[in-house]
Parts: structure tokens; sequence; C-alpha cells
């Protein structure tokens, strides 16, 4: 019974929760010790406890068989019944869970590309949505942007087709690429010595931008137009200019976000986080 809640820790320490602060509801049962005369020694570090939990139910807790490292769900003796296991993985999340480092954060480069990513959504581009995000060296943005018509000129009128017989009929004489725009809107003097995270890799326009702005590293994650003229070139000028360049390896291929995930957690006893 208890092992079943491994797959759902969330949703899970949620209803757990919950049920801890009803604890003082539940109807204690018969074999559930209180006897802390008989009961063995809680040999759980004293700093992972939680200070606003009542006693009574501290005392309770040491009627079960001691756990591995707090942050790990319990492992319980089979006698238990499902009233005590249910206290006893609240107590786990109570004590340990909230007072230990998360470890699946965002690296830097993930989120700087995961920013690039997250900027390309604003394209109206039906074919291509490209984002770039600029970084200085000590880790801050200083421009993000997506790849979208000029200011002012309206995307509704011009063309965003790929290929049609009159060139002026595609959207390639008239859309900014994302690299353009990061640069153009940088909140900052300059983007001397910055690094920028780009979805694809640069073609032979940007190059020429990229190595103007003085930027000095590009972090692309695609290269699915490696030997096109466009790439060649790129490439060329980019070695010329003595600008590096490295494809991102990302450890994970995808990142959700969840606008709901902000009520799922954190909550206890009326403290925040
Ligand atoms: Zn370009």
């Amino acid at each position: 019974m208890v092992r079943t809640r491994r797959g759902s820790p969330v949703s899970g320490r949620l209803l757990l929760i919950s049920r801890l602060l009803m604890h003082s509801s539940l109807k204690k049962p018969s074999s559930f010790s209180t006897n802390t005369n008989e009961a063995k020694p809680n040999t759980t570090p004293a700093k992972h406890r939680h200070s606003s939990i009542p006693e009574t139910r501290v005392s309770q807790k040491r009627s079960f068989e001691p756990t591995t490292h707090p942050c790990m769900m319990p492992f319980l003796s089979p006698k238990l019944d499902f009233e005590e296991v249910v206290l006893q993985i609240s107590w786990q999340v109570c004590f340990s869970c909230s007072a230990k480092k998360r470890e699946d954060y965002l690296e830097w480069p993930e989120y700087f590309m995961a920013v690039a990513f997250l900027s390309a959504q604003r394209s109206k581009d039906p074919n291509s949505q490209v984002g770039a995000c600029i970084v200085n060296q000590e880790n801050k943005i200083v421009g993000i942007g997506y790849n979208g018509m000029p200011n002012g000129c309206d995307d509704d009128l011009l063309p965003w087709s790929r290929s049609a017989d009159d060139r002026l009929d595609t959207k390639y004489p008239y859309v900014c690429h994302a690299e353009l725009n990061a640069i153009m809107n940088k909140n900052s003097a300059d983007v001397k010595g910055c690094t920028m995270y780009v979805a694809l890799f640069p073609c032979n326009e940007c190059a020429k931008l990229i190595i103007q702005a003085g930027l000095k590293e590009v972090i692309y994650l695609s290269d699915k137009y490696h030997d096109t003229p466009e790439m060649m070139a790129s490439r060329r000028l980019l070695n010329m200019a003595g600008i590096q360049y490295r494809q991102f390896q990302p450890k994970r291929t995808q990142i959700v976000i969840d606008f709901n995930s902000i009520n799922q957690a954190g909550m206890l006893n009326g403290a925040p986080h």
C-alpha cells in the first residue's frame, strides 16, 4: 500500500499533508502505541524535525520503525495499518523534504536556452519559430529576441510564405531573425564579450551582426541547415573573426512550464515555501 505512493510524490504530498492536518480527528488504532517508554527511540536527526508539529504527534511517531534518510520515502513495518502509514509518510514530508536543496533545478545553459525557446513562442512565423538570448559574463541576460517582421511593418500584410514565384512574396526579404532582434533589444550599452544562446545555427547575415556586435561565443541547439550556402558562409565568417561556436547538448529533451505548480507544494501550517 505504501510503495504505490512512490509514483505520485506531489499529489501524494498534498494528500498526506492534508491528512496530517486532519490527524487530531483520526481514531487511534488499537495496535497504535503511544507509550513512549515502550517505543523505540527516534533515530532521525533533530534538525529535520518541524518545530510547529505538536509533541503528541512526535511521540506517536516513536512507535514506528526507524527510517532511512529523511528525504527517502519511508520503509515501514508491514504490521502498521493504514492510519499509521499515513502518519509516517506525513512525518517524512514535514521533517525532511522541505529542508533539502532541490537537485533538478535548471543549470545556467539550460536556463538560457530555455529562455530562447520560450521567446520563440512569441513568433508569428507559421513555419519557423526561433529565439535568441544574449548573456553577459555575469550570467545576466542582456537581450532576447525572436524572428518577426520589423517594427511598424504590419505582419498581417507582409508574406509568411517560404516559397513563391516572386521572392518578394516570400518572408525572406522582410523578416528579422532572432539574433538581430536580440542584439537590437539589448538593455545594456553593448554586447561585447557576451554569449548568444540561439535555437538555430546563425545564418550568414546574423553572423555578420554577431561579429560586428562583438559577441564572443554562440551556443546553438540545431544545425539542420548545416550544408546550405548561408551556413557555410556563416561558419567561414565566424571562424575568421575568431568567434567560438558550439552545439548545446541538453540534459533533458523538454522543460514543462506548469502554471499550476505554484499551488501544489510549499505550504505547511501556514508557513509559505
Ligand atoms: Zn539569420
